[in-house]
């Protein structure tokens, strides 16, 4: 499936300390169907007008350049929730055309409307998906997540493993008192259904403001509770978020991303576009380029390269948090992208 013949190819892009940035995360949405309280109030955000989104063309060229460009080796689509982008198989379908077509082509998603929706994914090129899924209880489930669908995320998660799509991955944002009390179940369930589970510490990027350093569950604490029950052998890591690790008993992985206890910025190769086209060096940053500025201005290929060039080298050694200067970004993970 791939496109049409490469044209110039420029240096990798690498930012200030040195690392090559490889993976582009890309939110097709700011919308989202949940209200999970750890991520936006109840009432939701104030939700971007439509046509300030990037269309699918502009969302293509920005990650063609990436791809044929710069050598880019991955491109991830969120949201919000980005299965609410109508469309979304065609936007995969272009996405996955670009340059050689060996790119990976991931999707996260809260996992709702994935049993409607994966089998054109699929079938348009997407290569794995991350699902949300922080608890088993329904109860909780609508307490977290201000909604009645627990049901569809678990449908959702059997139709993207029937649908062959691998590795499917299972995001747990553990809150301490909220749901730290089902890390074994929520394992065991990764475990039962060759998933692979990734236990995240809650980080400091809510829509409300609430985050509190009390409440993140270190991921050593979680590793120490699941090594407890099945023993764990250390995998290498790369440059992902999530430190893995393997079941001794050969029933998988397991993976923890401890953003705030054990940062992992000295490897990171990311960057990041909001849907409405703001590019951003780091989750965490507190500056962003308009990238629709220079799409909608007729800028071409170079004019995108070169944002993403300057914008890049203005990136930060790593997040503060923890440290007296952090200062939590005015946008929240629904209006970044994960
Ligand atoms: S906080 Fe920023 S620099 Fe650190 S890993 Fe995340 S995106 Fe990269």
């Amino acid at each position: 499936m791939a496109g049409p013949s490469l044209g110039r190819v420029d240096e990798p892009l690498v930012d200030p300390h040195g690392r090559t940035v490889r993976d582009l995360r890309i939110s097709v949405t700011d919308r989202c169907n949940l209200r999970c309280s750890y991520c936006m109030p109840e009432e939701g955000m104030r939700w971007l007008p439509r046509e300030d989104l990037l269309s699918f063309e502009e969302l293509e060229r920005v990650a063609r350049v990436c791809i044929e460009r710069f050598g880019f080796t991955g491109l991830r689509l969120t949201g919000g929730e980005p299965t609410l982008r109508a469309h979304l198989p065609v936007l995969v379908d272009r996405l996955a055309r670009l340059g050689d077509g060996s790119h990976d082509l991931a999707l996260t998603t809260n996992g709702t409307t994935l049993g409607l929706l994966v089998d054109d994914l699929a079938a348009a090129g997407l290569r794995r998906v991350t699902i949300s899924l922080d608890t088993l209880r329904p109860d909780r489930f609508v307490a977290l997540a201000r909604r009645d669908r627990l049901d569809q995320v678990l449908e959702g998660v059997d139709a993207a493993l029937a649908a062959g799509l691998r590795p499917v991955k299972l995001n747990v944002v553990v809150v301490r008192g909220v749901n730290d009390d089902e890390i074994i179940d929520l394992a065991r369930f990764g475990r039962e259904r060759g998933a692979t589970v990734r236990f995240i510490e809650w980080m400091p990027l809510d829509g409300g403001h609430t985050w509190g350093a009390d409440r993140v569950v270190p991921s050593a604490e979680v590793l120490a509770a699941i090594g407890a029950v099945w023993p764990l052998e250390a995998l290498p890591r790369g440059s992902a978020p999530a430190a893995r690790w393997r079941y001794a008993d050969g029933a998988g992985e397991v993976g923890v991303v401890g953003s705030v206890t054990e940062p992992f910025c000295s490897s990171c190769d990311r960057i990041r576009l909001s849907a409405e086209g703001m590019l951003r060096a780091c989750l965490f940053a507190h500056r962003e380029a308009d990238l629709r500025a220079v799409l909608r201005a007729g800028g071409g290929d170079d004019a995108v390269a070169d944002a993403l060039r300057a914008e890049v080298g203005t990136k930060w050694a790593g997040h503060a948090i923890g440290n007296v200067s952090f200062l939590q970004p005015d946008r929240a993970m629904s209006q970044i992208g994960g």
